[in-house]
């Protein structure tokens, strides 16, 4: 019978349904980092249990490491003491751990990938809600919370309620300028950050066929922000061009059987899904967020919306998010004025996403008074990015360049907003304090547009500013 990469997935990994009508999943990767860990940990040394495959869980250090100086110790006492708390938990139960001062070391959602861990057709679970990054290689990826990263420790299976599929096709050509970042934020707009409970997110369509597979996980890693429990792509030419010769990738006659595993996994050209929903890629601009949750967009040459034309349900919302964000309603997004400017998080802080905002930056110089910052997503991302001169560029235009980190993401480091500031940033949420003050605001956008907030001074559209033409 015809059936979607999702169901033949789970269906792959169904150890039994349990009777509360769940299903028992086996985890074929567990990725483990610090801040959601160390009570697993102690719950499993409270009940004295071993993990049960150590050598299906990789762990790394990323939310809480400062990255203008990783010299241990940390600044940050509790932060010093999460990662010695990692790495005695590693060490103990024999976790593979890609420590500080490593290339392995990175956002968990960056590593994966980079090492040839993630792979078509795994289910994977990490204690972070972004794991759906992982999807873009057709794998059935899933953020879980400390109570299930101590049952996956202990067990290597989840407690999963079976999910619906949306088949989402993006069809044509995305325009100069238009970035995965920006299909993201379309699709979260038209959906709604609750549209897609209960579902998986199946991508689809010739625009995202063409994305590289760092355009994919961008793709996925928003899945979450639009409610859906996971996102993934069918696996094909381009995922298994990337993954050939990684580390952790299949070898010789292995890789051949692989192959042809991969091939097989894809959604049967008649699979049935629970719904379908088609977008026109020459119809989507550079988008970016005037609100507190990542659904609340407007296409860069938009207005913010004003309570009285929104329907009634979403008007309490909206005056909510206007009064936040300092928004009267009705104005022009291009022209807000910007404080800090980031580029990073597990969504945008890959090496193709560094080349593309060097594009933009490359001869210019960071508007007076704003901050701005580029941080690698792993230190392979720096050590590539630097081997090709993308720390000049950054650095003589006014950016400060870092080490490896979530660092602004979530601020659970010493980068974090001042008071009220604006931060023009590629990360993934932008709910109220996000980003480490509880009055900071964020706009989110693809690391071009915040490339070109950070040169302008205020929220601008890329595609007027020249480099912007060549896509990445
Ligand atoms: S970059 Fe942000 S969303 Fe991604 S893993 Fe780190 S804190 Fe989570």
């Amino acid at each position: 019978m015809a059936a979607t990469l999702f169901s033949k997935v789970w269906d792959a990994h169904t150890v039994r349904v349990l009777p509360t009508g769940q299903t028992q999943l086996f985890v074929g990767l567990h990725l483990v980092h610090e801040v959601t860990s160390p009570q697993a940990f102690d719950m499993l040394r409270l009940r004295g249990l071993r993990v049960a495959f150590p050598d299906r869980t990789v762990a790394t250090v990323d939310h809480i490491v400062p990255t203008a100086s990783q010299a241990r110790p940390f600044g940050d006492a509790m932060a010093e003491e999460m990662l010695a708390a990692l790495e005695k938990s590693c060490s103990e139960f024999g976790i593979p751990f890609h420590a500080l001062g490593s290339a392995e070391q990175g956002i968990v959602h960056v590593i994966g990938p980079e090492l040839g861990l993630t792979q078509p057709g795994l289910t994977i679970a990490c204690g972070d809600s972004h794991t759906s990054t992982h999807g873009a290689f057709g794998a059935i990826a899933f953020g879980i919370g400390t109570s299930q990263v101590r049952d996956v420790l202990a067990s290597q299976c989840l407690a999963l309620d079976p999910l619906k599929v949306r088949r989402i096709d993006v069809d044509g050509v995305l325009g100069p300028g238009v970035t995965a970042k920006d299909v993201a934020l379309e699709v979260i707009r038209v959906l709604g950050v609750n549209g897609g409970v209960g579902f998986a997110y199946e991508f689809g369509g010739s625009a995202v066929e063409a994305m590289s597979m760092e355009e994919r996980m961008t793709l996925c890693n928003m899945s979450i922000e639009g409610g859906a429990r996971a996102g993934y792509v069918n696996p094909d030419e381009t995922t298994f061009a990337y993954l050939e010769g990684r580390r952790y990738a299949p070898k010789g006659q292995s890789w051949e059987a692989a192959l042809e595993r991969w091939r097989a996994l894809a959604s049967d050209a008649d699979a049935r899904y629970d719904d379908r929903v088609r977008l026109d890629a020459a119809g989507i601009e550079p988008n970016v967020t005037w609100g507190i949750n990542p659904g609340q967009s407007v296409p860069v040459s938009g207005r913010v919306p004003h309570p009285a034309d929104v329907p009634d349900a979403e008007r309490t919302s909206v005056a909510e998010a206007l009064a936040y964000m300092g928004f009267s309603g009705g104005e022009p997004i291009a022209g807000t004025r910007i404080d800090v400017a980031f580029i990073g998080s597990c969504t945008n802080s890959r090496l193709s996403d560094l080349r593309e905002a060097a594009r933009i930056v490359r001869g210019h110089h960071v508007a007076k008074g704003v901050r701005a910052l580029v941080v690698p997503g792993s230190d392979r991302v720096r050590r590539a990015a630097e081997a090709e001169g993308l720390d000049a560029v950054f650095s003589a235009a006014g950016f400060e360049w870092r080490g490896a980190g979530c660092s602004m993401c979530l601020a659970m480091n010493p980068d974090r907003l001042e008071g009220r500031e604006v931060c023009a940033s590629s990360s993934n949420r932008n709910f109220k304090g996000r980003q480490g003050s509880p009055t900071g605001r964020t706009l989110l956008m693809s690391p071009a547009m915040v490339a070109a907030a950070a040169i302008a001074g205020e929220v601008t559209d890329v595609r007027t500013m020249a480099g912007a033409e060549v896509r990445a």
